[in-house]
């Protein structure tokens, strides 16, 4: 009967049909799914080399701050976990980190520029726009200071803590952001107590490199790096 014969047919090449198709499949699967993974994985790490300093306004990096609290601060998400990491390397290290300053809003920001502007203009030497270039350098103009984004944090002084951050905070992200001597790339003063997170990958090369995170990002984007994401 030829339904019979037919059914016969089927079932002999099916197994083979079906064991080349599900291996083939399993490993498309597997294989996109290394990628997906990667592609993700990248996308992240990118969002965090965003660049902000007096030439790349906060506006215009596309970056804006999903924030949650960390010791009674406010920081961007996605630095919860490395920057727990990091106080607790440091604690264990035999240090008992303070954080003095994370996220800032515009205001805190302009607050805190035109505060410093005030008490530079009252020892009476200075002009109003010389004091707001100093502000500009020590604190950042509103709008320019990573603090805006959630990304970066501030140790309270503390020299032995500062050296061991320089050797150890790459491992957990978070790179020196203004190294001495990095004032006329970074457009700000040399600060010890300033971290930043960038994320694993870009940290790790930084401190390697020695770089400050414009120098890094111009290597791979050019000179003008202005990076811009989501
Ligand atoms: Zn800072």
């Amino acid at each position: 009967m030829p339904s019979e014969h037919l059914a016969v047919k089927r079932r002999k090449i099916k197994p083979w049909i079906l064991i080349v198709l599900g291996v083939l499949a399993l490993a498309l699967l597997i294989l996109l799914g290394f990628r997906l993974k990667g592609w993700r994985h990248q996308g992240q790490e990118s969002r965090m080399t965003v660049l902000v300093n007096p030439w790349n306004a906060v506006e215009n990096s596309g970056f804006s701050p999903n924030l949650t609290e960390q010791d009674g601060l406010q920081i961007d998400k996605s630095i919860k976990k490395p920057l727990g990491e990091l106080l607790s390397a440091a604690r264990q290290a035999g240090f008992s980190p303070v954080l003095t300053a994370a996220y800032r809003t515009r205001e805190e920001q302009l607050e805190l520029f035109d505060a410093t502007v005030r008490d530079l203009l009252a020892g009476g030497e200075l002009s109003e726009n010389e004091a707001m270039e100093i502000a500009a350098m020590r604190v950042g103009r509103p709008g320019t200071s990573e603090h805006e984004l959630g990304l970066a944090v501030d140790f309270a002084e503390d020299e032995a803590l500062f050296s061991w951050l320089r050797e150890n905070a790459w491992r957990y992200g978070f790179i020196l952001r203004y190294p001495n001597g990095s004032e006329s790339l970074t457009g700000r003063d040399a600060d010890p107590g300033h971290y930043r997170y960038v994320g694993a990958a870009a940290a790790e090369q930084i401190h390697a490199m020695n770089a400050t995170l414009e120098e890094y990002l111009s290597l791979f984007y050019g000179d003008s790096a202005q990076v811009i994401f989501e």
